[in-house]
Formats: structure tokens, sequence, C-alpha cells
């Protein structure tokens, strides 16, 4: 299967909501490509992009492996193509995806589609899900980036906000998040996992929650509210617990984007 290809996926569990009652558990697996110093061969800084010097945070180090080299430089222009759909559920993503540039220097444009960065697909049959950051100049060219899976003209507004956001998200180079003290329905997730599209092994679905229980924010900041939080159902919590969606931009979100994508950059 695609996410079998020898990347280091995370899974982002689980878009289900009360509110969507059409909704059933959807899943967005985060891409990121196992990193590499920079200098080596496969490091995932892009070449021809100017790195500057990140905010210091105080993460774990695979946090601090992502938040270290897969953000692109603070002001990129960073092209944005599709790969199908009509143009007016392109407008429609574009119109949401924007706002994220509202908070910082980073700007979303419409070059051709040779030259465009982030190719957003609608797989239906897959997980939403995207490259994190940089790690979108490591895929062959002409496949998507980022998939934004089962939105269509008719998903409701709240439900397509809080798949491009948190998808865009990713491109912007942040990682997905869990609630801090989950406690799982592990059979549940493992049930989940096992079948289709998804076919995990046990051994592949304990991993992933390993790396979910040691996620945090983007930026190290505990926020509840971010749009990179993971939205979980009660039924895979073992207290039927559930953190809903997340439609908009937090402000540590917006906080965040602007440390890392200053308008104005600090000599
Ligand atoms: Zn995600």
């Amino acid at each position: 299967m695609i996410w079998k290809r020898g990347y280091a996926l995370t899974i982002l569990f689980v878009f289900v909501a009360p509110l969507w009652p059409q909704t059933t558990v959807k899943l967005c697996f985060q891409r990121t490509i196992p990193f590499s110093p920079p200098g080596r061969k496969g490091a995932t800084v892009s070449p021809e992009l100017p790195q500057v010097k990140r905010p210091e945070f105080v993460v774990s180090p695979e946090r601090i492996a992502v938040l270290t080299t897969k953000y692109w430089s603070p002001s990129i222009h960073l092209g944005v193509s599709f790969t199908d759909s009509t143009s007016s559920l392109q407008q429609r993503v574009m119109k949401i995806a924007v706002e994220l540039e509202s908070a910082g220097a980073i700007r979303f444009t419409s070059p051709d589609a040779a030259k465009a960065q982030i190719k957003v697909t609608f797989q239906s049959n897959q997980p939403a899900w995207s490259y994190v950051g940089t790690d979108a100049m490591k895929v062959k060219p002409g496949d998507p980036t980022l998939n934004l899976a089962w939105l269509s003209e008719s998903t409701p507004d709240a439900e397509f906000r809080s798949v491009v956001l948190h998808e865009f998200g990713h491109v912007l180079g942040f990682v997905d998040m869990a609630p801090a003290g989950v406690l799982w329905n592990e059979p549940a997730v493992h049930a989940l996992l096992a079948v289709s599209p998804y076919g995990m092994s046990s051994d592949e679905a304990n991993a992933k929650l390993r790396e979910l229980n040691s996620s945090s924010a983007p930026c190290g900041n505990e926020d509840k509210a971010s749009i990179m939080q993971i939205p979980i159902a009660k039924s895979l919590t073992a207290d039927s617990r559930e953190w809903p969606w997340q439609s908009t931009l937090s402000e540590k979100d917006r906080q965040c984007i602007s440390h890392l994508y200053p308008k104005v950059l600090k000599k």
C-alpha cells in the first residue's frame, strides 16, 4: 500500500463527528521522510531554499528532528496545484488555506502544475494525508503531496475547514498532536486499523499509538485548540472521552506560524 513505502508515517486519529452523522471514523496520515542531518545524502532540507535559524523549543528528540528539518524558508511562496477536481472545489480549498497566510509571511500561489511544490489530490479511497513541510520536495514529480480524500462540494463547511486547515498545517511543517492524557481503547483502535484502507498489523498499530502518545503541539506548546490536534471518537477511548474537530486556527497556532514564518525577519 502507498503508505508502506518505507516512509515513517504517523497516523492521525480520528475524524468522527457527532455533528456530522454521515461521517464515520476517518483518519489522516501525516507523511514524513526519515530524518537525515543536513549535508548528508537524503537530507530533508531542499538545497535551493535558504534556511534560517529557527526558534528553540523544548520538545522531544523526534519532534526536534521534524521541527528543525521540515520547515520552509520563512517567506517562501509555495505553489499549489491540483491533480483533479473542479475549479470551484479548488477555490473552496484555497479560500480556507490562505487563512494560514495571514499569520505569517508564507504565501500560496497558483503556478503551472510542474512548478508547484504542493500537489493536491482528492482520492477518496485513502485517508486524508499530507507530507510534512519540505518533505513535499522529495516526492516524485507528478505525484500528489497532499490528499483531501473525501472532501467534496457537499462536505459541510466546518468539516471542510477542519481537514483543509489541518492538512495545510502539515504543509507548513506541523506534525500531528494527540491530546494529553488520552486513554486509548486499544482493541477498538486495532480493529479500526486492521481493515481497509489501513491494513495494519498489531505491531504497526502499536507503533503508531506510541508515536501519537509522544506527540506535541506546534511549537511545543500545550494547546487543546490547535488545528493540529487530532480529533478522537469516543469509541476509540477507554473512558468514552472524545476530542472534537477543530475548524479554526487557534491563537497559539497563529503565534507559531508567526514565529516560524515571521513577516519581519530579525537580524
Ligand atoms: Zn495530520
